[in-house]
């Protein structure tokens, strides 16, 4: 026997042998419980690196030991293979995207093989294969007869000088201008599929029984946005009604001016003949920006706005109050309104500030407060002051009365209001599922049937910088007969956002050749829900959110039945660069672990990795730090290949039980809750210990 560890020697002879003997196939049924584990799936950029290794290697170190605690496990691997990179190299570089991001499968999936994963090859799953976005086609069918999928007019980026939508990444800067040509981008009504994940909003916010991190639970819960309140019908001086939604009915006292988003209906007309050029000119410039740069809470945004010349009146004061527009109020949230209570809401206190409007009291500790000057707003729960009848009342309780008295007097309502918007599914990219729908001029839209999927992307297109999807400028692909009546008819030429690709992809796993179905049914009622499911918490409102969205779906459809897709959420931490920064070719701080693996071995790279830190939190890259587990690494084969020397007295052999019962309570208690560092700690104290023994 070797006296020194040689990795290159062992680790692929032994991948060979599980490969061989078929130790890692799936098996459908057993005798064992099942455990299903899966790992995010990665996009097939061409390089397997640190960050993928740091999420893969642990997860995969998980499943192993479930697998030696008795369990049936299964854990796949895939590839998210749709999507704006292979594009870009077709247009950069005249590359193939299929070609592209196929070679990069090849090269990649030899890379997640060097890293010793128990992964079944054969349960593969490629988002780009026909075999697999058939079936998004398929749900989109589906989802589309059950009004879940629809269409409508929404607003997209706009280049008015290369005459094309944008997307989102061609977007630069905080002027908003066009990456090719400089110009400004604006706004564009364009028609859009989108799937109604607000019907399932107050669904997504129950997270019982799920054990998640508490992270990801709370920026979900806000993703969503559900607030109870009321609408509020003010009037303006010409009796237009404007209402508003608000989650404090109770301050209503305190509205001292209204604030519309500059693209609400109401400001063409109600705006007067000397405010129209200042109006005009601020609505131009803030249907420009983004929704996120409108409503950044940053503190040293000055808050704009301008006063648009008229007057509604406070239902409950009987006062006219003034209406601004300001790009804080989004058209999308609410009704695109707000009543503005400065003395109790931040960010009405600030605009109230700059532009010298009136803030008035209408919260207090208690009535003798009523006249206390306010320095900032007061926002908390307490007592209603300067309000009519329900002064006195504490903040709650007058807020359901005032809802009370808005329903009896018919001028608002008690409401609901989430943040959550729908789906939006439509890409005008090419490199996606396509959208198995047409428009026929006597039919309207039309599903294809499900025999005739896949519709299949076609290859002979021309990549052009042109921002239009090559689908669209193909000269035949978009033209075809309508299903129902068999007249002329015009294919969609957007396809899906790929978000779709995952949101379901672990139940094709299961099943990755089947083709009368999504998934087998009987093996998915075995295998499903997921049991471990681990990633980035980047992912954590938008995968995230849609892969419960669609598995909700799944289950009114019957394909499914828990309520949720995966049980037992874990999300890693970033591994950064030596000089603490997030790794990246221009810091030249990137590690590579196809070098490290060359050297060390990949068991030595995996034990690091665990070893780093606790693997919730990541840190820093340390490359000196790799020696100690190569080391320790060494010492177990030389400990379970030397000769054992036989000089140890009998009290030491108790002493070597005792620590042996110890490490193998620590090390499995500390991998059950993925306290990597912490096992391969405790390992490493018990291999010093028999060396010595
Ligand atoms: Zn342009
Ligand atoms: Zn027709």
């Amino acid at each position: 026997m070797a006296n020194r560890y040689d990795p290159e020697a062992v680790e692929p002879k032994w991948r060979e042998i599980w490969e061989q003997s078929g130790l890692y196939d799936f098996e459908p049924t057993s005798a064992k419980p099942k455990h299903y584990a899966v790992t995010m799936l990665p996009y097939p950029s061409g390089n397997l690196h640190i960050g993928h290794w740091y999420a893969m290697s642990p997860s995969d170190a998980h499943a192993r030991f479930m697998r030696m605690r008795g369990y049936n496990v299964f854990f796949p691997m895939g590839f998210d293979a749709f999507g704006l990179p292979a594009e870009n190299a077709a247009i950069k570089n005249k590359l193939d995207p299929r070609k592209w991001t196929y070679s990069n499968i090849a090269y990649m999936r030899n890379q997640l093989k060097s890293m010793g994963l128990m992964v079944d090859w054969k349960q593969e799953v490629i988002t780009a294969d026909p075999s697999f976005y058939r079936w998004n086609q398929w749900f989109f069918i589906q989802f589309f007869k059950r009004g879940v999928a629809y269409k409508k007019f929404s607003a997209v980026d706009w280049c008015p000088s290369c005459n094309t939508t944008l997307a989102r990444e061609q977007v630069v800067g905080d002027e908003r201008r066009c990456e090719r040509c400089e110009t400004l981008v604006t706004k564009r009504d364009l028609d859009q599929w989108y799937f109604k994940i607000t019907d399932y909003a107050d669904e997504l916010l129950d997270f019982s029984g799920m054990d998640w991190p508490e992270r990801i639970i709370a920026m979900q819960r806000n993703w969503i946005g559900r607030s109870e309140g009321a609408e509020v019908t003010f009037r303006s001086a010409q009796d237009d009604p404007i209402t508003v939604f608000t989650t404090r009915p109770d301050t209503l006292w305190g509205a001292s001016f209204m604030v519309l988003a500059p693209e609400h209906p109401l400001v063409a007309t109600l705006t007067s003949p000397e405010q129209r050029a200042a109006v005009e000119a601020y609505v131009a410039e803030a249907v420009r920006k983004t929704e996120v740069e409108r409503q950044s809470t940053d503190d040293e945004k000055p808050k704009t706005g301008v006063w648009i010349g008229a007057h509604a009146i406070n239902p409950a004061t009987g006062r006219p109050v003034p209406i601004w527009i300001a790009d804080y109020v989004l058209m999308t949230y609410g009704t695109g309104a707000i009543m503005a209570v400065p003395g109790h809401d931040e960010r009405d206190f600030a605009f109230a500030t700059t532009f010298n409007l009136p803030i008035t009291r209408v919260v207090a500790e208690s009535v003798d407060g009523a006249a206390a000057p306010l320095e900032q707003a007061e926002t908390a729960y307490a007592v209603a002051v300067n309000s009519g009848f329900i002064d006195g009342l504490p903040s709650a309780e007058a807020k359901e009365r005032v809802i009370d008295w808005l329903e009896a007097e018919g001028i608002g309502k008690r409401t609901i209001n989430y943040r959550l918007r729908d789906w939006l599914v439509s890409r005008q990219r090419y490199w996606g599922t396509p959208i198995p729908m047409v428009t026929c001029e006597q039919c309207g839209i039309v599903p294809l049937p499900y025999e005739q999927l896949p519709l299949l992307v076609p290859d002979d297109v021309d990549f052009k910088p042109t921002g239009e999807s090559p689908l669209k400028l193909h000269p035949t692909w978009r033209f075809t007969t309508c299903p129902a009546c068999g007249g002329p008819a015009e294919r969609d030429t957007d396809t899906m956002d790929t978000f779709v690709d995952s949101a379901w992809y672990q139940c094709r796993y299961l099943t990755p050749q089947e083709n009368n179905a999504p998934f087998d049914r009987e093996i998915a009622q075995e295998w499903l829900p997921v049991d471990h499911y681990t990633g980035g918490r980047e992912h954590a409102v938008m995968h995230l959110l849609y892969t419960r969205f669609w598995w909700k779906l799944m289950r009114d459809m019957g394909l499914v039945e828990a309520d949720e897709p995966m049980r037992q959420l874990r999300n890693q931490g970033v591994i950064l660069g030596e000089d603490g920064n997030k790794m990246s070719k221009s810091k030249g701080n990137v590690v590579d672990p196809d070098m490290l693996v060359a050297k060390y071995g990949a068991d030595a790279v995996r034990t690091f990795l665990m070893f780093i830190g606790p693997w919730e939190q990541g840190g820093p890259w340390n490359s000196k730090g790799i020696e100690g587990p190569a080391r320790f690494l060494d010492r177990v084969w030389r400990l379970a290949m030397d000769q054992p020397s036989s000089t140890a007295a009998p009290g030491d052999e108790v002493a070597v039980r005792r620590l042996t019962q110890r490490t193998i309570k620590k090390v499995g208690e500390d991998l059950a809750r993925y306290s990597f560092n912490t096992a391969i700690a405790a390992l490493m104290e018990y291999v010093n210990e028999l060396m010595k023994a």
